[in-house]
C-alpha cells in the first residue's frame, strides 16, 4: 500500500491529509469552502487542497494509491455522486464529484459519509482502537452519529447513527430538520446560534455577538462559544447547559439500546470544549442510563479536527465494490 489520500469536505472548511500504510499523516491542509458558485467550484477546492497537502508531504496527488472523500449529503458510493448537501453552495441535484476529482488528480476516488469516515479513523487508528463497539459523536454545527457494532460499520438501510435527531423532549424545540424535541435543536451549533439570537430579541445581554464581530466570524463558531464561556457570559452558558443536557439524554438513550462499549466525543464544539466536557455529558447521561453501574467509556476523539480527512483517506484501503 503505497500514499493515500483523503479529503474531508464540510460546510465551513476542507480538509486534506495525507496518508502512509500505517495511517501516519505526512502532509495536511485546510481551505475554507465556497460559499457561493457551485459544486465545480467547491471540486476546485477540494483538488487545491489536495494539492497543498501531497506538496506538504513531498509528494503529488498523481502519486497517490488513490483519494477518499467524506462528504455530506447524499451519497452514491457506487454510482460516485454526491445529492443535497444542504450546507454546500448551490448543491442540489446528484454531482459526479468522484469522477469530476478523478480526472483531476488522475487516481481513483471514492466517496463516503463525513460522519461514517470519521467514526471508523477513531475506531481503526483512534480512541476507539480498544474496542469492538462504539458510537462516534460530532458535536457541532449539527450532531452528527456513527455506529460500529461488532467491529463493523452500522449503516442500517443507509441512514443509522442519526443520534442528532433522536427525540430528547416531546414537543421540544423546532429542529433545522423541521422536526421537534431533536437532540440537535439543543446541541447543534446551528441551532444553539437561532436560541441565542431569539433570547437577545427578546431582551437578553451576552457578549457572544461582540465576540462574534471582533473576531470578524460570520457565526458564532466554536471558538466564540469557548470565548463567552471564559468570561462566564450567562446566556452562553444556559444554552451550553442545555446542550449538555440533551446530548446526555440522547446519548444514554442511545446507549440503553446498543450497550456499545465506549462513546467518542468529536466534533468541532466537541473538541474545541475538551475533556471538561466530555466529563460533564458522561455526568449528564448517568441519570438515563439504565445499566448506570456499567457505563461506557467515554473518549474525546484522538484523530482531532483531521478524523475526517484521515477517515477518508481509509476510503482507499476498503475493498473495491465491483462496477
Ligand atoms: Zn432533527
Amino acid at each position: 500500500m503505497g500514499l493515500r489520500g483523503g479529503l474531508d469536505l464540510g460546510g465551513t472548511k476542507v480538509q486534506a491529509a495525507i496518508l502512509d500504510a500505517e495511517g501516519n499523516v505526512l502532509g495536511s491542509a485546510r481551505h475554507p469552502t465556497p460559499t457561493s458558485g457551485g459544486p465545480p467550484d467547491v471540486a476546485a477546492t477540494l483538488v487545491a487542497a489536495l494539492k497543498e497537502a501531497a506538496e506538504a508531504a513531498g509528494t503529488e496527488p498523481a502519486a497517490l494509491e488513490g483519494v477518499g472523500v467524506g462528504s455530506p449529503g447524499e451519497i452514491d458510493p457506487d454510482g460516485g455522486t454526491v445529492g443535497n448537501a444542504g450546507n454546500l453552495p448551490n448543491w442540489r441535484a446528484p454531482f459526479p464529484l468522484a469522477s469530476v476529482l478523478q480526472e483531476a488528480v488522475g487516481v481513483p476516488v471514492r466517496l463516503g459519509n463525513d460522519v461514517s469516515v470519521a467514526t471508523e479513523a477513531e475506531f481503526a487508528l483512534g480512541s476507539g482502537r480498544p474496542y469492538r463497539s462504539l458510537l462516534g459523536v460530532f458535536w457541532g454545527t449539527g450532531v452528527g452519529g456513527g455506529l460500529i457494532l461488532d467491529g463493523r460499520m452500522w449503516v442500517g438501510r443507509s441512514s443509522a447513527g442519526e443520534i442528532g435527531h433522536m427525540c430528547v423532549k416531546l414537543g421540544g424545540a423546532r429542529c433545522p430538520c423541521g422536526r421537534e424535541g431533536c437532540l440537535e435543536a439543543y446541541a447543534g451549533r446551528g441551532a444553539m446560534e437561532g436560541r441565542a439570537r431569539r433570547r437577545v430579541e427578546r431582551g437578553e445581554k451576552t457578549v457572544l455577538f461582540e465576540i462574534m464581530e471582533k473576531r470578524g466570524r460570520p457565526r458564532l463558531t466554536s471558538g466564540v462559544w469557548a470565548r463567552a464561556l471564559e468570561r462566564g457570559d450567562g446566556l452562553a452558558i444556559a444554552l451550553i447547559d442545555d446542550a449538555v443536557e440533551a446530548l446526555g439524554a440522547g446519548i444514554a438513550a442511545a446507549q440503553n439500546l446498543l450497550d456499545v462499549e465506549a462513546v467518542i466525543i468529536g466534533g468541532g464544539l466537541g473538541l474545541r470544549l475538551g475533556e471538561p466536557y466530555v466529563e460533564r455529558i458522561r455526568q449528564a447521561m448517568l441519570p438515563h442510563t439504565f445499566a448506570d453501574d456499567r457505563p461506557p467509556a467515554l473518549h474525546l476523539a484522538a484523530l482531532g479536527d483531521l478524523g475526517g480527512a484521515i477517515g477518508a483517506a481509509l476510503l482507499v484501503s476498503a475493498p473495491v465494490m465491483s462496477a
